[in-house]
Order: structure tokens, then sequence, then C-alpha cells
């Protein structure tokens, strides 16, 4: 028995690696049995990351080792190595893109050590920090491969993944997914991230050229095979070339550390509504799409006490993923009229303040009153702009 792991098999322009496991399985020997299935992502950050920077492993059993690396010699040899070097250039996309790079690992009676999984959910991982495999194939690959072993499943949700079949894929038809069937799925308590909180989008196909249907979220293993199968069987919905319940480590939050605290300086609004917070010990950034996180990132003023997460990007700026305020910082305010409850006004230069009704005076020049924020509790993104590996916060 042991463990096989894949990645890198894909790139912008097609493929797909949890395809390239699913033909994989199909064409193992007979006598050789299948436990579990697991999709892991990996750090949003990395930079030779392929496009949902997901990689995927399978638990394998089988009488006889020596047959099983032999057929898996072949396979890779015939199916999986001649996906290297695939790229596609789009004008499109914001980011260099690398060529597919596969890499395939097996473990048998040892597996990795945990503590390879978090760094590389956590940060850069390089070809020569891997725990070396009992067998290994190809390059960059090997390090989602191996990471996907040595997950060790602190918080587990599913993934069913279904596939169109080839002439769909080839043809670039859009994907025809039973809409009325996902908004019921979508209901169901324990799916997620089915559809856009706001717009009731579907959030379950992906785009462009890629042989994936579609990607129901679950957090209960039956559920994500029950609704796979209910949205499969729709008149509505397209062919396809089946389905597979994936284990993954989606909505998890392996990829956060420790929620930070610190106090606001300034902070400067860019174009769309997008922030940048000045802190005493950081610097951090909610984007536009981010809702309620920019929300109240505009309305912070210095001095005021935040608590944070997100990721650290390369320059040490983090992007944030969840923000509350711990206490706002009061703000000076000209005093009431006891007698009007008018607001007072200065009169110039220190010239004191008086009521702009009654014309009283006050010898007090300001008064503190606290600013409460527009939301007191922790905010993140809406669902179609949180990270894959976001736990929701209505799961607290
Ligand atoms: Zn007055």
């Amino acid at each position: 028995m042991g463990w096989l792991g894949l990645d890198d098999t894909d790139h912008l322009g097609g493929g797909c690696t949890t395809k390239t496991l699913d033909l994989l399985i199909q064409g193992l020997p007979s006598d050789v049995e299948i436990g579990e299935l697991r999709l892991v992502r990996l750090w949003p950050f990395a930079k030779q990351r392929t496009r949902g920077n997901a990689s995927v492993a399978v638990e394998i059993s089988c009488e006889d080792e020596n047959k099983i690396m032999n057929h898996l010699d072949l396979w890779w040899e015939e199916n999986i190595s001649p996906l290297a070097g695939m790229i596609s250039s789009t004008e499109n996309y914001d980011r260099q893109q690398y060529p597919a790079d596969p890499g395939m690992v097996w473990f048998s009676s040892e597996t990795p050590p945990v503590e390879f999984y978090y760094s590389a959910v956590r940060r850069e991982v390089s070809l020569d920090e891997i725990p070396i495999a009992k067998k290994s194939w190809g390059g960059q690959g090997k390090i989602g491969a191996t990471a996907a072993i040595a997950w060790d499943k602190s918080l587990v949700t599913y993934e069913a993944i279904a596939w169109r079949t080839e002439t769909n894929t080839s043809s670039k038809k859009i994907r025809k997914i039973d809409s009325l069937r996902l908004e019921e799925i979508d209901e169901m308590e324990n799916t997620f991230m089915s559809r856009d909180s706001r717009t009731g989008n579907s959030m379950i196909a992906p785009r462009g050229p890629c042989p994936v249907l579609f990607g129901l979220r679950a957090r209960d293993e039956e559920i994500a095979k029950q609704a796979a199968t209910y949205l499969l069987k729709s008149e509505s919905t397209e062919e396809n070339s089946g389905f597979r319940v994936f284990k993954t480590n989606q909505a998890s939050d392996d990829h956060l550390e420790n929620d930070l605290r610190d106090t606001v300086l300034d902070i400067e609004i860019l174009s769309r509504g997008t922030v940048v917070i000045n802190c005493k010990n950081s610097k951090l950034l909610a984007f536009s799409e981010s809702g309620d996180i920019k929300l109240l990132g505009q309305w912070l003023k210095h001095g005021d006490t935040i608590s944070f997460n997100g990721l650290k990007n390369h320059d040490g700026t983090y992007h944030l993923e969840r923000l509350k305020v711990i206490e706002g910082s009061n703000q000076k305010v000209r005093p009431l009229c006891a007698k009007c409850g008018v607001r007072m006004k200065s009169m110039g230069k220190n010239q004191g303040v008086r009521c702009p009704k009654c014309r009283d005076r006050s010898d007090k020049l300001w008064d503190e009153i606290t600013r409460t924020p527009p939301f007191e509790d922790w905010v993140q993104a809406p669902n179609d702009s949180r990270r894959h590996l976001t736990r929701p916060l209505e799961w607290d």
C-alpha cells in the first residue's frame, strides 16, 4: 500500500491535474485497489504555481509493488511526461507563465512529514527541500505532489469533480449545467461556494479550455456525491465522462498563521476603492473586490487598533483575508451647547467656541467621542472573491 502524488500537468491553455489522475486511475491494472483521493491547494503566491495551484494524490493498495512501479514508469513515459513544456500565452493574464513541469511521487512505508505540507501551503518551496520519495518522476510538480501526501487533514472538506467528454472539451462550447438544480444544491446545508452570494451566478464551473465540467464543494462526503449525481443526471446538464469525490484542504485556513494585531498610522484610498492601510508594524492591502474588508478599511483612522489575517506577498505587504476593529480611536469634536444641544463652533484661532444659536460660550474646546465601526465583528470578502483555502467566517 502507498500514496501516489501528482502535480503540474496543466497550463492556462488546457489540461487539468485532476483529469490526468482520473485517466491514470482508469489505466491501473485490475488487481489494484484505490482508496482515498486528495485535492490539495498550495501557497497562492508560489511563483511557478499552475492555474488552480492544486495538486492531487491517491491511496493505492496492491499485492505487488514492483508491478505497480513498472506500470507507472510506462504510464509516465506515455501519458504524463509529454505534457511537460506545454504553455499558453494570453494577453489577459498578469503574471509570468511557466511551462507545465509535471512531477509524480510514490511513498509506501514512510510518508513525508507534515511540516512539508505547511511549508508548501504557506511559502515558496524549492525542489531541493522536498522529502525523498521512494520513487519519483519529473520536475517541479514533485513539490505539490509530495505536499498532497504530507497533508495532515486538520480540516477536511470535499469536492466532487466531474469531467467533460473529450468532444465537449475540444469544441470549447460553454459548459451546460442545470441552474435550477444548482440553486437547490446551493441551499443544501453542507454545500458551500456553489453560487455567488450576491448575483446567484454559478461558481462551480471553471472558465476556459479545461476538461473539468464542475467542482462541487461540500463539508460532507455523501452530500458531495449525491449533489454531483443529481446535477449530472439532469437533462439540462451536458454529457460527462464521470466524476470522483476528493478530500480537500479547501476552506481550511491552513495557509494562514495566527491573527495579528496592529495600530493604524494612516490609510490611502486608491482607484476603485482599494485601500492601503499603513500600520506601525505592517502594511496591509484591502482590494476593491474585498467587499466589507474594503469598506472597513476605508473607515480606519490614525490610532485605531485592528486585528487581521492574510498572506504576505513578495514585498511583505499583507493581502487582507479578514479584518476586525479591536478599538476605534476617539474623535475630537466641538462640545454641545448645554442649553440648545447644538454643536458649538470655533470663533477663530485661539478665540474659543460658542453656540451658533444662543451665542453662549464654552471653556471646554473639545469633546472626545468614540467612533463606532460599520462592522463590529470580523469581516471577509464575498464568497466569489475568496481564495479556495479561505475558511468562511460563518463556520466559526
Ligand atoms: Zn445654545
